[in-house]
Protein backbone atom coordinates (compact mmCIF):
# COMPACT_ATOMS: atom_id res chain seq x y z
CA UNK A 1 0.00 0.00 0.00
CA UNK A 2 0.86 3.61 -0.37
CA UNK A 3 2.58 5.05 3.01
CA UNK A 4 2.07 8.50 3.99
CA UNK A 5 2.18 10.51 7.22
CA UNK A 6 0.04 13.94 8.41
CA UNK A 7 2.26 17.25 7.32
CA UNK A 8 3.33 19.63 10.83
CA UNK A 9 0.00 21.16 11.62
CA UNK A 10 1.25 24.78 11.44
CA UNK A 11 2.38 23.58 7.66
CA UNK A 12 -1.66 22.65 6.98
CA UNK A 13 -2.75 25.52 9.07
CA UNK A 14 -0.58 28.21 7.02
CA UNK A 15 -1.82 26.81 3.55
CA UNK A 16 -4.98 27.48 4.65
CA UNK A 17 -5.26 30.65 6.73
CA UNK A 18 -6.80 32.82 3.86
CA UNK A 19 -10.03 30.02 3.64
CA UNK A 20 -13.46 30.88 4.99
CA UNK A 21 -15.01 27.49 4.19
CA UNK A 22 -12.80 24.26 4.42
CA UNK A 23 -13.38 20.87 3.91
CA UNK A 24 -11.23 17.89 5.55
CA UNK A 25 -11.26 15.24 3.21
CA UNK A 26 -10.80 11.63 4.26
CA UNK A 27 -9.82 8.82 1.89
CA UNK A 28 -10.94 5.15 2.90
CA UNK A 29 -8.20 3.96 0.54
CA UNK A 30 -4.10 3.10 2.04
CA UNK A 31 -4.04 5.83 4.26
CA UNK A 32 -6.91 4.58 6.57
CA UNK A 33 -4.62 1.72 6.58
CA UNK A 34 -1.43 3.35 7.46
CA UNK A 35 -3.62 5.38 10.06
CA UNK A 36 -2.56 8.92 8.26
CA UNK A 37 -5.82 9.95 6.62
CA UNK A 38 -8.71 8.21 6.99
CA UNK A 39 -11.90 9.38 8.37
CA UNK A 40 -10.93 9.30 12.23
CA UNK A 41 -7.44 11.33 10.97
CA UNK A 42 -9.35 13.28 9.08
CA UNK A 43 -11.93 14.15 12.10
CA UNK A 44 -8.80 15.16 14.58
CA UNK A 45 -7.19 17.07 11.65
CA UNK A 46 -10.59 19.34 11.10
CA UNK A 47 -10.30 19.81 14.86
CA UNK A 48 -6.86 20.86 14.97
CA UNK A 49 -7.02 23.31 12.06
CA UNK A 50 -10.12 25.00 13.68
CA UNK A 51 -8.03 25.67 16.63
CA UNK A 52 -5.21 26.53 15.08
CA UNK A 53 -7.00 29.19 12.86
CA UNK A 54 -8.63 30.42 15.78
CA UNK A 55 -5.26 30.65 17.63
CA UNK A 56 -3.99 32.51 14.69
CA UNK A 57 -7.05 34.84 14.77
CA UNK A 58 -9.02 33.84 12.10
CA UNK A 59 -12.07 32.82 11.37
CA UNK A 60 -13.24 29.76 9.09
CA UNK A 61 -15.78 26.80 8.87
CA UNK A 62 -14.03 23.58 8.57
CA UNK A 63 -15.95 20.18 8.25
CA UNK A 64 -14.65 16.91 7.68
CA UNK A 65 -16.06 14.32 4.81
CA UNK A 66 -14.29 10.83 3.06
CA UNK A 67 -14.56 9.09 -0.03
CA UNK A 68 -13.89 5.90 -0.98
CA UNK A 69 -10.78 6.48 -2.67
CA UNK A 70 -9.63 9.78 -3.52
CA UNK A 71 -7.06 7.56 -6.83
CA UNK A 72 -10.33 7.05 -8.59
CA UNK A 73 -12.96 9.42 -11.34
CA UNK A 74 -15.78 7.77 -10.29
CA UNK A 75 -15.10 8.32 -6.35
CA UNK A 76 -13.96 12.28 -6.78
CA UNK A 77 -17.32 12.66 -8.07
CA UNK A 78 -18.65 12.72 -4.32
CA UNK A 79 -17.38 15.75 -3.85
CA UNK A 80 -19.98 17.50 -5.44
CA UNK A 81 -22.64 16.62 -2.60
CA UNK A 82 -20.29 19.10 -0.96
CA UNK A 83 -20.66 22.08 -3.72
CA UNK A 84 -21.21 25.45 -2.29
CA UNK A 85 -19.67 24.53 1.15
CA UNK A 86 -16.26 24.93 0.93
CA UNK A 87 -13.55 27.01 -0.91
CA UNK A 88 -10.76 24.75 -0.17
CA UNK A 89 -10.45 21.01 0.24
CA UNK A 90 -7.48 19.24 2.52
CA UNK A 91 -6.92 15.85 0.94
CA UNK A 92 -5.54 13.03 3.61
CA UNK A 93 -5.15 11.39 0.64
CA UNK A 94 -1.97 10.33 -0.45
CA UNK A 95 -0.04 12.51 -3.85
CA UNK A 96 -2.17 10.39 -5.82
CA UNK A 97 -5.41 11.52 -4.51
CA UNK A 98 -4.66 14.98 -4.17
CA UNK A 99 -3.40 15.04 -8.09
CA UNK A 100 -6.57 13.33 -9.06
CA UNK A 101 -8.99 16.21 -7.67
CA UNK A 102 -6.75 18.88 -9.03
CA UNK A 103 -6.84 16.98 -12.21
CA UNK A 104 -10.65 16.62 -11.73
CA UNK A 105 -11.93 19.76 -10.70
CA UNK A 106 -10.09 22.64 -11.92
CA UNK A 107 -11.99 25.31 -10.03
CA UNK A 108 -11.36 23.85 -6.81
CA UNK A 109 -8.31 24.71 -4.26
CA UNK A 110 -6.92 21.51 -2.88
CA UNK A 111 -4.39 21.29 -0.32
CA UNK A 112 -1.86 17.85 0.93
CA UNK A 113 -2.35 16.94 4.72
CA UNK A 114 -0.31 14.60 4.18
CA UNK A 115 3.91 13.74 2.88
CA UNK A 116 3.13 10.45 0.65
CA UNK A 117 6.37 8.78 1.81
CA UNK A 118 6.47 4.94 -0.25
CA UNK A 119 4.96 1.97 -1.28
CA UNK A 120 5.41 -0.55 1.54
CA UNK A 121 3.86 -2.67 4.09
CA UNK A 122 3.27 -3.34 7.83
CA UNK A 123 6.34 -4.22 9.85
CA UNK A 124 4.98 -4.53 13.19
CA UNK A 125 2.34 -2.49 14.95
CA UNK A 126 2.92 1.23 14.18
CA UNK A 127 5.84 0.64 11.85
CA UNK A 128 5.87 0.53 8.16
CA UNK A 129 9.01 -0.07 5.55
CA UNK A 130 9.33 0.37 1.92
CA UNK A 131 9.62 -2.62 -0.20
CA UNK A 132 8.83 -1.42 -3.56
CA UNK A 133 9.11 1.64 -5.62
CA UNK A 134 7.09 1.09 -8.76
CA UNK A 135 9.83 0.49 -11.06
CA UNK A 136 8.03 -0.79 -13.93
CA UNK A 137 10.53 -3.64 -14.34
CA UNK A 138 10.63 -5.87 -11.50
CA UNK A 139 13.40 -8.33 -10.98
CA UNK A 140 11.95 -10.47 -8.04
CA UNK A 141 11.97 -13.77 -9.81
CA UNK A 142 16.33 -12.52 -9.76
CA UNK A 143 16.75 -11.94 -6.20
CA UNK A 144 14.65 -14.04 -4.22
CA UNK A 145 11.33 -11.90 -3.66
CA UNK A 146 13.43 -9.29 -1.98
CA UNK A 147 13.82 -6.00 -4.26
CA UNK A 148 17.15 -4.02 -4.88
CA UNK A 149 15.39 -1.01 -6.24
CA UNK A 150 13.49 -0.02 -2.83
CA UNK A 151 16.04 -1.78 -0.44
CA UNK A 152 19.01 -1.04 -1.42
CA UNK A 153 20.36 2.53 -1.00
CA UNK A 154 22.05 2.85 -4.02
CA UNK A 155 19.15 0.78 -6.40
CA UNK A 156 22.33 -1.29 -7.19
CA UNK A 157 21.24 -4.36 -10.05
CA UNK A 158 24.62 -6.23 -9.01
CA UNK A 159 25.07 -5.86 -5.09
CA UNK A 160 26.43 -6.36 -2.70
CA UNK A 161 28.53 -2.59 -3.15
CA UNK A 162 31.71 -2.43 -1.70
CA UNK A 163 30.75 -0.53 1.34
CA UNK A 164 28.56 -3.51 2.96
CA UNK A 165 29.98 -4.91 6.36
CA UNK A 166 28.42 -7.33 8.90
CA UNK A 167 25.37 -7.24 6.59
CA UNK A 168 24.64 -4.01 7.22
CA UNK A 169 24.61 -1.01 4.49
CA UNK A 170 27.43 1.59 4.14
CA UNK A 171 24.69 4.33 3.67
CA UNK A 172 22.80 3.62 6.90
CA UNK A 173 24.51 1.17 9.12
CA UNK A 174 20.89 0.58 11.30
CA UNK A 175 19.63 -1.21 7.88
CA UNK A 176 20.42 -4.50 6.95
CA UNK A 177 22.30 -4.61 3.11
CA UNK A 178 19.59 -5.52 0.97
CA UNK A 179 22.27 -7.52 -1.43
CA UNK A 180 23.40 -9.50 1.69
CA UNK A 181 19.92 -10.71 2.81
CA UNK A 182 19.35 -11.58 -1.17
CA UNK A 183 22.52 -13.63 -1.15
CA UNK A 184 21.67 -15.55 2.06
CA UNK A 185 18.33 -16.48 0.97
CA UNK A 186 19.16 -17.72 -2.18
CA UNK A 187 21.72 -19.97 -0.67
CA UNK A 188 18.60 -20.83 1.58
CA UNK A 189 17.32 -21.51 -1.42
CA UNK A 190 19.87 -23.27 -3.40
CA UNK A 191 19.59 -20.98 -5.95
CA UNK A 192 22.92 -19.13 -5.27
CA UNK A 193 24.25 -20.74 -8.80
CA UNK A 194 21.60 -18.22 -10.44
CA UNK A 195 23.37 -14.81 -8.83
CA UNK A 196 26.61 -15.65 -11.38
CA UNK A 197 24.72 -15.01 -14.74
CA UNK A 198 25.34 -11.59 -16.25
CA UNK A 199 22.37 -9.90 -15.76
CA UNK A 200 21.33 -7.66 -19.19
CA UNK A 201 22.57 -3.77 -18.61
CA UNK A 202 19.14 -2.45 -16.75
CA UNK A 203 16.82 -0.54 -19.11
CA UNK A 204 15.30 2.46 -16.27
CA UNK A 205 12.77 3.94 -19.17
CA UNK A 206 10.45 2.36 -17.49
CA UNK A 207 10.69 3.39 -14.05
CA UNK A 208 9.77 7.01 -14.92
CA UNK A 209 12.82 8.42 -15.75
CA UNK A 210 11.08 9.67 -19.17
CA UNK A 211 8.15 11.61 -17.34
CA UNK A 212 4.62 10.52 -15.90
CA UNK A 213 3.89 6.83 -16.58
CA UNK A 214 0.91 5.44 -17.97
CA UNK A 215 -0.61 2.21 -17.94
CA UNK A 216 -3.55 1.19 -20.90
CA UNK A 217 -5.44 -2.15 -20.85
CA UNK A 218 -7.39 -2.56 -23.62
CA UNK A 219 -9.31 -5.12 -22.51
CA UNK A 220 -10.60 -2.77 -19.78
CA UNK A 221 -10.87 0.63 -21.46
CA UNK A 222 -14.08 1.53 -23.36
S1 LIG B 1 11.92 -4.58 -8.75
FE1 LIG B 1 10.65 -2.79 -9.22
S2 LIG B 1 8.52 -3.51 -9.33
FE2 LIG B 1 9.75 -5.15 -8.36
S3 LIG B 1 9.51 -4.77 -6.15
FE3 LIG B 1 11.36 -3.65 -6.81
S4 LIG B 1 10.71 -1.57 -7.36
FE4 LIG B 1 8.87 -2.88 -7.21
S1 LIG C 1 25.61 -1.75 1.51
FE1 LIG C 1 24.10 -3.07 0.46
S2 LIG C 1 22.13 -1.96 0.63
FE2 LIG C 1 23.76 -0.51 1.13
S3 LIG C 1 24.23 0.52 -0.79
FE3 LIG C 1 25.68 -1.21 -0.64
S4 LIG C 1 24.65 -2.92 -1.67
FE4 LIG C 1 23.06 -1.36 -1.31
Amino acid sequence: MIIAERKPLAEIVEMVQDCKKILVLACRGCVTVCSAGGEREAEILASLIRLGLKKAGKKAEVFDASLVRQCDREYIDGIDQFKGKYDAIVSTACGVGVNFIANLRPDDNVFPALNTTFFGGSAEQGVWSEQCAGCGDCVLHLTGGLCPVARCAKSLMNGPCGGSVDGRCEINPEVDCVWQMIYDRMGRLDRQQEMTRAAPIRDWSSAGHGGPRKQIREDLSV
